[in-house]
């Protein structure tokens, strides 16, 4: 039997989460966009701010040795978080954008020639197309679509059909955000190592809700941002086995990221610094062991078991509405509930559920492709955490009820 999650008691940890929206008790269903932040998060910046701000990795003063140090620590338990082999092989970045781009430019770069080709899904993120069509465009590289079924699954004998001898990269996201299809990413890694491609998880919406091992998925990339996964907007990480990141060039030249200059030659630091050109976002950094630790003492397998509940339930009773149609409805799936409703545009009803202090996202979700195959402009989301309740999903549905109502 699993422990109960303690919705009522982790509610408290998240300030924002008191707060009213519109006269009403914010219902916040748009964490696959962003999550809340708990309290120690918001502590951790404010303490850098206050306590220690300084430029890290320069100085000898005290100040810049704590922040430095601290900042290693927030690396540290990084490695952990995600089981990365080496501290070195976490890159911290701006986000999972950041860390597409820094990999398709850099290994793109050095690796990719003309009529290579690079597969991704049709379920993707635009920050996990766009850079391989600019990619591509530049190197006169080939992007190859793995198609998916009506339920919003890879197919992946269709996938394995793409891989051959020039596929040199996969992209694939690991659970997408817009269907909440969980892929099975492991096997599609082997396959893509099979053929000598190399292969990069999209783990922006994995990482807050499952448990990352990079050396049991046994990927070359993985990529994420903190924002997602409770901690500050402004940082990510970008893993990276250690021989790939050795082999590919920095993304960006500036300071931290050199061993030596001088204007006839300059040598480049070593891992990670070569990929951190620059000051980095240094209060976002620290602040992410606040959050790594804050999540690490959650109960994960109740907290699985709870956003699963959240899913059930709420999809069966939006389901009751009629004309609504859920769009992603993967066997592997997690808590996150896209839909439309006959006759109704998706802006519509989000505006008028945040009339009743509900958090939805309307739209295409960045993931335009996505909508043109299914042959509709864009969904209402509901992405729940592991704060949210059954409560929330009533009102949630009872605002929609009422959004029908009133526009059909
Ligand atoms: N990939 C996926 C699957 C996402 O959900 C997101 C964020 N919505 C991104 C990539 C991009 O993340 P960011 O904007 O934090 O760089």
């Amino acid at each position: 039997m699993v422990k109960e999650l303690d919705v009522i008691a982790v509610r408290e940890d998240f300030p924002i989460l008191k707060r009213e929206v519109n006269g009403k008790p914010l219902v916040y269903l748009d964490n696959g966009a962003t999550a809340q932040k708990p309290k120690a998060v918001i502590d951790a910046l404010t303490r850098y701010y206050s306590n220690e701000n300084s430029n890290i990795h320069r100085g000898v003063h005290t100040l810049s040795q704590e922040a430095t140090s601290a900042y290693e620590v927030a690396r540290e338990k990084m490695k952990a978080f995600i089981n990365a082999p080496e501290k070195e092989t976490v890159i911290f970045t701006k986000g999972t954008t950041d860390g597409i781009n820094l990999i398709a430019f850099s290994l793109g770069r050095e690796f990719i020639q003309e009529g290579d080709e690079i597969v991704i899904s049709a379920m993707e993120h635009h920050s996990n197309i766009v850079p391989w069509q600019m990619l591509c465009e530049q190197k006169k590289a080939v992007l190859k679509i793995a198609p998916i079924n009506e339920r919003g699954e890879i197919i992946i004998e269709e996938y394995q059909k793409l891989l051959n001898s020039k596929t040199k990269l996969v992209s694939i996201v690991h659970i997408s955000n817009t269907l909440g299809t969980i892929n099975p990413i492991k096997e599609m890694i082997k396959m893509a190592h099979e053929v000598g491609a190399k292969f990069i998880v999209d783990a922006a919406q994995s990482a807050p809700h499952m448990k990352l091992d990079v050396q049991d998925l046994n990927c070359d990339f993985l990529v994420f941002s903190m924002h997602k996964v409770f901690g500050p907007t402004g940082i990510g990480v970008l893993y990276g086995k250690k021989e790939l990141l050795e082999a590919i060039p920095p993304y960006q030249g500036g300071g931290d990221m050199i061993k030596t200059v001088s204007f006839e030659k300059t040598t480049y630091n070593e891992l990670p610094h070569k990929f951190e050109a620059g000051t980095p976002n240094i209060s976002a950094g620290i602040a992410v062991s606040a959050a790594l630790d804050y999540i690490e003492g959650l109960d994960w397998e109740a907290m699985h078991e709870h956003e699963a509940e959240l899913l059930a339930y709420g999809t069966a009773q939006l389901k009751s509405i009629e004309g609504l149609r859920i769009i992603g409805e993967a066997k592997e799936k997690t808590s996150v509930i896209s839909f439309i409703i006959d006759g109704v545009h998706p802006y519509d009803v989000g505006v008028i559920v945040d009339k009743m202090g509900i958090a939805v996202r309307t739209g295409h979700h960045c993931t335009q492709p996505l909508m043109d195959w299914y042959k509709i402009p864009g969904t209402i989301r509901a992405s729940f955490a592991f704060y949210n309740t059954k409560e929330e999903v009533d009102l949630l549905v009872t605002a929609v009820k009422r959004a029908v109502q009133m526009l059909k």
